[in-house]
């Protein structure tokens, strides 16, 4: 068992990434995260804190997730062998447990009397939701009435799990008024309440919490390889909305220079059509947004630009602070897909390989099989899968005509 959740070097005692992450943050709130951040350190140095998490992953998500070699996709590539980290088999569907699990323990462990965050399509709220019922944690989710009418099983999940649904209606009435509503509700009590961030952004400590958290997906997937493969696999690629998942996966990898990491973004309608894609290492430039330095995709005027992708939990004008600094070092190959390439990997891997991906896992399937017959029959494409399609599977008949 690893006593530690924490391996990598980064970020510095500021929260900073080379240029990025830091904490934009007014004064009472930079209180509130340094607070956060001594009681985070505290817990991670605790051993009761650690076997609680570890028995948690082991008994109530399911890990270790399984290594499954894609082999008939493979074969009908013609190249590469692909194999897939089955985070789609963690409980709730998704890798979004991993961290709503510490966040929920840690908002215990400071008696916090409260867990709030927003969600958009819902997946965040239903792994929150799911982890403070576990923890015994009052949890209040804030979601657009626009999202409320469009995500009805997540919806419907949040209220069984007991989470206090609050329907926000102001302006557009989907994430972005639904993150300006939570976040007005955390203000009014930042020291009773923990405001979960759902990915690796946000203020520090959060980028290093959700990756530390997430981070046992590359440890177990690294150690599972090796035992399977004797090797290393050649490349590892995940998807990257804010980068939680593709972070849990990289950082056992960082110091493997024989392994190259890949990030791939949503290139939606194509990068070249502003407002229609959320490629944002691809195609923005560093900036700031939600207490962070990071790359941002902005309007002439500054603004946050508007994103799109076929994937709800894709489309963020911002990025982890981590993956900003790994691109400017080279470490991280930055690379996108289109909705036309998600959808078409996405109906692979469900008829050659019998699993429906998420649309947002679905973009790292698709870049590895536009990869995998570039490369030799004796290469290995490790992918992260971060959730299973279930979610998707109405959508994507609708718009198939299945
Ligand atoms: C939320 C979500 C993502 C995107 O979030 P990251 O922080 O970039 O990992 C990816 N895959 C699935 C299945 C998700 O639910």
């Amino acid at each position: 068992m690893h006593t530690a959740t924490t391996f990598a070097p980064m970020p510095d005692d500021q929260g900073f990434f080379g240029p990025y992450g830091g904490q934009l943050v007014p004064p009472h709130l930079k209180q509130a995260m340094d607070d956060i951040n001594v009681a985070y350190a505290q817990i991670t140095q605790r051993q009761d804190f650690q076997q609680e998490l570890a028995e948690l992953f082991a008994d109530y998500v399911g890990r270790p997730s399984p290594i499954f070699h894609a082999k008939r996709l493979s074969a009908q590539l013609g190249g590469a062998q692909i194999h897939l980290k089955r985070e789609d088999l963690n409980h709730t569907g998704a890798h979004k447990i991993n961290h709503c699990l510490g966040e929920a323990l840690l908002a215990k462990f400071m008696g916090k009397k409260k867990v709030i965050a927003e969600t958009g399509a819902g997946q965040h709220g239903v792994a929150l939701a799911t982890a403070c019922a576990l923890v015994g944690i009052p949890c209040e989710i804030h979601m657009g009435q626009v999202d409320i009418a469009k995500e009805h099983p997540n919806v419907t999940k949040m209220r069984i799990l007991g989470c206090k649904l609050v329907a926000v209606t102001r302006g557009a009435a989907t994430l972005k008024e639904a993150v300006d509503s939570a976040f007005e509700e955390y203000l009014t009590n930042p020291s009773d309440y923990l405001y979960a961030i759902g990915s690796v952004v946000g203020p520090h400590p959060f980028p290093m919490m959700v990756r530390d958290f997430q981070s046992i997906i590359g440890r177990e997937a690294r150690e599972q390889f090796q035992a399977k493969h004797g090797r290393l696999p050649d490349f590892v690629a995940a998807c990257v909305g804010g980068g939680s998942n593709a972070i849990g996966m990289f950082t056992a990898f960082l110091n493997d220079a024989s392994v190259q990491l890949v990030g791939v973004e949503p290139a939606g309608e194509g990068v070249d059509k502003p407002g229609r894609h959320a490629a944002t290492l691809s195609e923005g430039k560093p900036g700031a947004i939600h207490g962070m330095q990071c790359y941002v995709l902005e309007n002439a005027d500054g603004t946050p630009a508007a994103v799109h992708s076929i994937a709800s939990g894709l489309d963020y004008p911002g990025v982890g602070p981590q993956h900003s600094y790994l691109k400017d070092l080279g470490r991280v190959q930055y690379q996108s897909v289109t909705d036309q390439e998600c959808l078409h990997a996405f109906m692979t891997l469900s008829r050659v390989e019998g699993i429906i991906p998420a649309l947002e896992s679905a973009h790292a399937v698709a870049w590895a099989m536009r990869t995998a017959p570039t490369l030799g029959a004796d290469q290995h494409i490790l992918v992260n899968l971060s959730g299973r399609g279930d979610k998707d599977a109405d959508y994507v008949a609708k718009i198939l005509n299945l």
